[in-house]
């Protein structure tokens, strides 16, 4: 089994949902008392929020490729940035790694997405993942055609996520504010909806939609433990 490194925190609400989800994961495969073989790296998230306010992404890829590596020098083979938004920075991260692969949370959204016959998928994620480039140029150059909610509803998603979701808040309010996005978006067109942010689906779960939802969460999750677990070149057992 390969030792996968979580770069978390970011909020750690979300964090955890990856550790019990990745354990699970390794339990449900490998039985009896396995489980994952992680190295967590935990952020203070009001430090994180304030690079992201200031818009100091030069900064933020400058901590999470120095702690990537520093995850690759501890045993590392996987390395998981686990939030969306942050991937702004996932070039710096990829950069500073040397035989850890880095597993990106929009390719194995988009993985996801493709597999289902999906064409067109609203995006719901912070301000910053629904706005710049990053996020959706990755998803589109798998094929996709993605369309987010306008500029109202990008601020009730990107509030919801800061005012309540990292501070371990989900109130029925906003739930029923981020249905209302949802509902907007698939009027619109779209055939399936991204949990573009690893906490919104401690707010919205699939049984609260009508279409495709893909939790991003869960889906990087996934990945990691099917990547974890492939078997290795002249490997006895897990
Ligand atoms: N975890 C969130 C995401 O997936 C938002 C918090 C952050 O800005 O990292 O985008």
């Amino acid at each position: 089994m390969k030792t996968i490194g979580l770069l978390g925190g970011m909020s750690w609400e979300s964090s955890i949902l990856y550790e019990q989800l990745i354990n699970e994961g390794v339990r449900d495969r490998l039985g009896g008392s396995h489980s994952a073989d992680l190295i967590v790296r935990s952020y203070d998230f009001a430090a994180i929020e304030s690079l992201q306010e200031r818009g100091d992404w030069a900064a933020a890829g400058e901590l999470l490729a120095r702690d990537a590596a520093y995850l690759e020098r501890g045993g590392a083979e996987l390395v998981l940035l686990c939030t969306n938004t942050m991937h702004v920075v996932a070039e710096a991260i990829e950069a500073a790694l040397d035989t850890a692969t880095f597993v990106h949370l929009a390719d194995a959204t988009a993985a996801a997405v493709r597999a289902s016959g999906i064409a067109k998928v609203a995006l719901l994620g912070t301000r910053y993942t629904m706005e710049h480039g990053f996020y959706r140029d990755r998803l589109e150059r798998h094929g996709l055609e993605v369309v987010v909610p306008d500029g109202p509803g990008r601020t009730v998603v990107h509030d919801t996520i800061y005012r309540e979701l990292v501070r371990g808040v989900a109130s029925p309010a906003s739930r029923a504010a981020c249905l209302e996005v949802i509902a907007a978006l698939v009027d619109d067109g779209a055939q399936g909806v991204i949990a573009g942010c690893t906490e919104i689906e401690l707010l919205v779960g699939p049984d609260d939609v009508d279409v495709a939802y893909f939790p991003t969460t869960r889906l990087h999750a996934a990945v990691a433990v099917d990547l974890a677990l492939a078997p290795q070149p002249g490997a006895v057992g897990p």
